[in-house]
């Protein structure tokens, strides 16, 4: 009872388009992490997020049954529609064939390549989310709002020393610069998730600090990362099977005691690419 009135509470209003779609084809959801978000309040502040304009391309992953789609179209020049579910491709086809600047794309977003595109606009299959959003981020665009797990998003966002800073945050930040837009309850999709979610704006920007090797420092953070309780030192002595040093034990003891006996998670991504040069130089020498 208790849930219901606080859906009730929380649903600004439920999407009689999306309601009757979702009957009219007789789709439950649950698999492919489809949850359908029938909230237009939601939607709208979504799409007014993108900030679109008639020059935009727009992408978008997991387009489901389109309720995102059909608004972001309205604004766009283009969308760029990849879905990979095939009862819900057909219910794309019958939407939008007729509409001039929809692309349906199927496939799974793991292993299409994507056109070129200026934003991102997706309520995101959640088990996805890293790789997902690490692909988006290897291509050219202006702007992404994303929505993800709650926790997910609170570890993209994280500032050091916090239990939910990470290698994710630290992967984030490097790559973009990335805010939590909003909160939004299990009680707007259908079927509900579990967990909450949130919608991340993610503005990609080259890194603000120097990387000597971006391949080493990612690899490194990984590293440091899966040791994070452990001072750097050990984490780096630890992991050296996968970072492959030679000579770990001497190109450790010339690194600056101050970071070493720091953990990875007190250490901002600036001091971790410090730390993550001052090794690859040494090992190139
Ligand atoms: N866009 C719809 C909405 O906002 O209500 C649906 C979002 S639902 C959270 C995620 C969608 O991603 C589902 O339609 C699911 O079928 C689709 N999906 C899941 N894995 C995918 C993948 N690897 N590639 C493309 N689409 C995927």
């Amino acid at each position: 009872m208790y849930k219901n009135l606080k859906n009730a509470y929380f649903i600004q209003e439920v999407s009689a388009l999306v309601r009757s779609i979702l009957k009219k084809y007789n789709i439950k959801g649950g698999t492919f992490d489809q949850h359908f978000l029938i909230d237009t309040g939601y939607l709208d502040r979504i799409v007014a997020a993108a900030e679109l304009t008639a020059q935009d391309t727009v992408l978008e992953i997991g387009a489901g049954i389109g309720n995102l789609t059909e608004r972001l179209a309205r604004s766009a020049k283009k969308v760029i529609a990849v879905e990979l579910d095939p009862p819900l491709i057909s219910v794309l086809h019958d939407r939008f064939d007729a509409v001039e600047n929809i692309e349906i794309i199927e496939g799974d977003a793991l292993k299409v390549d994507f056109p070129e595109f200026d934003k991102v606009v997706s309520n995101l299959p959640y088990s996805i989310s890293s790789e997902i959003t690490f692909k988006l981020l290897r291509y050219k665009f202006e702007l992404g709002i994303l929505m993800y797990q709650y926790e997910f998003a609170a570890r993209m966002v994280s500032p050091p020393g916090c239990k939910d800073y990470s290698r994710l945050t630290v992967d984030t930040y490097y790559f973009a610069d990335a805010s939590i837009l909003m909160k939004v309850p299990k009680g707007v999709f259908q079927p509900a998730p579990e967990v909450d979610s949130a919608v991340v704006k993610l503005i990609p920007r080259p890194a603000p600090f120097e990387v000597r090797d971006e391949a080493f420092f990612l690899e490194f953070v990984t590293a440091v990362f899966s040791q994070r309780r452990k001072k750097l030192r050990n984490s780096i002595l630890n992991t050296n099977y996968k970072l492959k040093i030679p000579d770990v034990k001497e190109v450790v003891n010339q690194l600056p005691e101050d970071f070493m006996n720091k953990r990875a998670e007190n250490l901002t991504p600036e001091e971790l690419a410090s730390v993550a040069n001052m090794i690859y130089d040494l090992k190139s020498r």
